[in-house]
């Protein structure tokens, strides 16, 4: 989760009242017993070039009154009601099994990132993975799982255990929101880290903070010399793009490629790199402003 929406959620959770956010967790619960938790992919493309490089799940949820309650409400109240486990599970199932299913990946799917909160990080975690591993039959290789600096440090030797053990199946290692909570390089050392999220924070201050442009091309240099892909979250508009791509940075997300859409959209936008669209004049909007139209 992103820096400024951890802080609307916590202000949003806490500034909830009491039997109101009950409410919420009880009408969550039956979502999650009811498998209305729907999942939303939001494609990754390479900067240069604009090939797909992988996609993010993202869960949603709908309610039977139509209106949809974002993650950064009821992911908090997921966790803080013991209901985190279980929405983890569903979104880790169902984006490994849709994208096994889409033959065009059929040789190899593309990355498929997957947000894991603290709590799901028990000492089982790995076994559940290897079940969702087996029962759908996704490459372990082509699964990354996205921790942030807040779930590594409420514990940090209990994480660390729990993606070793991930590790060994294969999987992938991201540090999601990366330079916006601790920052700590003590992660990139003694975490298998494949590639770091860099906050959508700083891609935003592009352009009006001087020092971002600094900071994003120093990560971008940790990254190389650690071995470690660099991805910028929040490229939202062509300067964002521009200024990235000579920064090195070669990995992008965010909603000027591609928003957040359902599964048959992202299917058909991560066939094509995500310049094409551009040529055409197709823009993407998201979902609720009417899904995809040509501009
Ligand atoms: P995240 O993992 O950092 O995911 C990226 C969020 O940024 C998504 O919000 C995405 O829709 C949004 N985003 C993408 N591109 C842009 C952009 O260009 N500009 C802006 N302003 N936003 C952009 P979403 O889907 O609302 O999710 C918010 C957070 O909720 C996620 O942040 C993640 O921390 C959490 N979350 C979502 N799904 C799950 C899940 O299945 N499990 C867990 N544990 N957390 C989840
Ligand atoms: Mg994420
Ligand atoms: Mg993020």
């Amino acid at each position: 989760m992103d820096s400024e929406l951890k802080v609307v959620s916590v202000k949003k959770i806490a500034g909830t009242p009491k039997r109101q956010r009950n409410k919420l967790a009880a009408e969550l619960g039956d979502a999650i017993a009811g498998h209305n938790i729907d999942v939303h992919f939001q494609p990754q493309f390479e900067l240069s070039g604009g090939r797909c490089c992988g996609v993010e799940a993202l869960a949603r949820w709908m309610q039977s009154n139509g209106s949809e309650t974002p993650p950064a409400l009821f992911i908090p109240i997921a966790e803080r009601f013991g209901m985190i486990g279980a929405i983890g599970v569903s979104v880790l199932y169902r984006s490994c099994a849709t994208l096994i299913e889409w033959s065009e990946f059929a040789a190899r799917p593309p990355i498929l990132s997957v947000n894991v909160s603290p709590q799901q990080l028990t000492e089982d975690f790995s076994a559940v993975v290897e079940s969702v591993i087996d029962l759908t039959g996704f490459p372990g290789s082509c699964l990354e799982l996205e921790v942030t600096e807040t779930t590594l440090i409420s514990n940090f030797k209990r994480a660390t255990r729990c993606l070793d053990a991930c590790k060994e199946l294969g999987v992938r290692i991201a540090l999601d929101d990366f330079g916006t909570g601790y920052s700590s390089l003590d992660y990139l050392l003694k975490l298998p880290v494949d590639r770091i999220k860099l906050d959508r924070y700083f891609v935003a201050r592009l352009g009006t903070h001087r020092k971002a442009e600094a900071i994003i091309r120093s990560v971008v240099a940790l990254g190389e010399d650690t071995g470690v892909e660099v991805l910028a979250e929040g490229v939202e508009s062509e300067a964002n793009l521009k200024t990235l791509d000579a920064l090195g940075c070669r990995q992008g997300q965010g909603n000027l490629l591609c928003p957040s859409v359902p599964a048959d959209d992202a299917r058909s936008l991560m066939r094509e790199p995500w310049g094409a669209r551009f040529k055409t004049g197709t823009r993407i909007s998201r979902p609720d402003d009417g899904g995809l139209h040509a501009a």
